[in-house]
């Protein structure tokens, strides 16, 4: 028996040794597991040092003066489905900048997800009704409920003398409605405020610089073009123009030129009529286009404001202008956008 319990101790060490083998295999597998998480927590980055990088990267596009400009409407006083009324939005940073309100312009912000509230600075190049007929519009539309923003103060307008008279005309116009609409509803938003301006520096905030120059558009006076500069890149709106030496001159060198262009006729075809040729005199053709960008030298040039009277010539024009001139330019359309950065590049 006693060598039977012998047996027994021997067996039951054994085991003991086994076991406690295992036990320290597992926590020595243990350490080790701890270790390479330990490793791998050293190896990728904190929570803080990612929130870190992230603010730099933000940081990096505030600072790298990207610009994006979007061709809302491209159109004419000539109706058209497919290209509104005048209309370009430049956005800087948390900067939006509406250039003329023609038809359906707040119709295109609304399809690039920005609702009317959400626009508070209008800078207005002159008063034909093809550059301001969507002023009522995005005015008042801006009361209406909309999640993605209401304006809470004043549409702040820049523009040419007359601009006053156009706004204060329009607000008494719907004063019935904007009044029922701030009474029932609470609504905010509803008035403008108008500075009528003149060549120069006309507004500057968080960096952009918004210049206002005259442009050359026949009995339409005075009519403007404006720069807007933001960390050493520009975009330049023609504004309605024919051939002007004060668009080269303030345009000169700019990354990108929003340029107007009308074609009543082809160059070997005649006048239709004494309206087409005085339309013509006041406005730029495709051949005079090409002049203005060979002084201008823009890295890009995109046309808007595209007037043909037959539907033909519009095919015609980027050709009709690069006979002349060799640098790039593209026939904008609706809702064409246009990143201002290193490098200027077009998204449709
Ligand atoms: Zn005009």
């Amino acid at each position: 028996m006693k060598r039977k319990y012998s047996w027994l101790l021997v067996i039951s060490f054994i085991s003991f040794v086994l076991l406690m083998g295992c036990a320290n295999d597992a926590s020595s597998d243990k350490v080790e597991n701890e270790k390479e998480v330990s490793n791998q927590a050293e190896a990728s980055p904190s929570t803080s040092d990612s929130n870190e990088e992230t603010e730099e990267k933000v940081e990096e596009v505030e600072n790298s003066g990207d610009m994006k400009v979007t061709l809302l409407g491209t159109g004419s006083p000539v109706l058209s489905m497919d290209r509104l009324g005048n209309s370009t939005l430049v956005e800087v940073g948390e900067e939006k900048l509406l250039f003329d309100v023609g038809r359906g312009a707040a119709l295109r912000l609304d399809q690039i997800d920005i609702s009317p509230g959400m626009i508070d600075k209008l800078f207005i190049t002159h008063l034909h009704h093809d550059h301001t007929v969507g002023f009522a519009d995005l005015l008042i539309t801006a009361a209406v409920p909309d999640p993605r923003g209401n304006r809470e103060g004043d549409l702040q307008v820049w523009g040419p003398k007359g601009t006053e008279n156009m706004v204060n005309s329009t607000i008494k116009a719907f004063e019935v409605d904007i009044k029922i609409r701030k009474k029932v509803e609470g609504a905010s938003g509803l008035g403008a405020t108008v500075q009528e301006i003149e060549e120069g520096v006309v507004y500057e905030n968080n960096g952009v610089e918004v210049i206002a120059f005259n442009v050359d558009h026949g009995p339409m006076k005075p009519s403007l073009g404006y720069r807007i500069n933001y960390k050493g890149r520009s975009v330049v709106i023609s504004g309605d123009t024919t051939y002007s030496e004060n668009l080269i001159k303030h345009a000169k060198g700019t990354d990108l030129l929003v340029q107007e262009v009308v074609v009543v006729k082809g160059p070997e075809e005649e006048y239709k009529s004494e309206a087409h040729k005085n339309i013509e005199a006041y406005h730029t053709t495709p051949e005079q286009a090409g002049e203005l960008f060979k002084e201008i030298d823009p890295k890009l040039a995109v046309f808007t404001h595209i007037a043909t009277f037959l539907p033909e010539h519009e095919a015609t024009i980027v050709n009709r202008t690069k006979a002349i001139y060799d640098g790039e330019v593209i026939l904008g359309e609706d809702l064409t956008s246009i990143e201002v950065g290193e490098e200027v590049t077009i998204s449709e």
